[in-house]
């Protein structure tokens, strides 16, 4: 269940949202004031926070500070009456991911923080990791180890696939169409897979890697383990 962190010291307000979430099948916890919603952000961790700045005993935006001087990674959106630019680039300076000024309809606002969850749950999942093979899919780098590997275009391409369907065995034609897209149609053979995968599996020992790029004769290549 996704954990979310209200930071509102309005009880209304706070209550109706936490009502709405709730229904939506989030967990909320709430925070009225700013040395509660301190506690909470530095005892738990949150998928989401909305944070209002004016709050009693403290401004939101050290609450943004704290998070950041404690290196958590919690989705936050500000929720705020005081809809001045200068509290809007300030909040997103400090790694707000959202801005709502109020008043704002709940709607909206579940659909800002699912934004938000979503986003952040792909940014937790870009590195594709198989034994001593890491690779990331935004960098679009690679690394053996600590190696880095570099491939071109095409190889990367083929090892990010091999790893995305490890342990099936991958025909020619489905490798040819995976690496040149709609291309693969102007192909007569497939020798220049078995070329780029050479290569592939040359980089990848050199830079420390066992090998796990088998071929499966008259079938075409699998990526295991054994
Ligand atoms: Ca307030």
């Amino acid at each position: 269940m996704m954990k979310i962190l209200i930071i509102e010291d309005e009880k209304e307000l706070s209550k109706s949202i936490a009502t709405y979430l709730g229904r939506e099948n989030y967990q909320c916890d709430t925070a009225f004031t700013y040395k509660e919603g301190s506690a909470l952000l530095a005892e738990k961790d949150f998928d989401c926070i909305l944070l209002d700045l004016s709050l009693p005993g403290g401004d939101g935006i050290q609450l943004l500070q704290q998070l950041k001087d404690d290196q958590k990674t919690d989705g936050v959106i500000i929720i705020s009456a005081r809809d001045s630019i200068d509290d809007k680039i300030n909040g997103l300076q400090l790694g707000a991911d959202d801005y709502l000024p109020k008043p704002f309809h709940l709607s909206e606002l579940s659909a800002r923080i699912a934004a938000i969850i979503r986003r952040k749950q792909y940014q937790g999942n870009n590195a594709l990791q198989f034994e001593e093979i890491t690779v990331d899919l935004l960098a679009k780098t690679v690394k053996v180890n600590k190696n880095q590997v570099d491939l071109t275009k095409t190889e990367y391409q083929l090892l990010v696939y091999l790893l995305n369907n490890k342990n099936r065995v991958i025909s020619k034609n489905a490798i040819a169409e995976a690496i040149s897209g709609d291309g693969a149609a102007l192909y007569d053979n497939f020798d220049f897979i078995y070329v780029h995968i050479k290569n592939l599996k040359k980089k990848l020992a050199s830079a420390g890697a066992a090998d796990y790029i088998k071929s499966i004769y008259g079938m075409g290549y699998k990526l295991t383990i054994t």
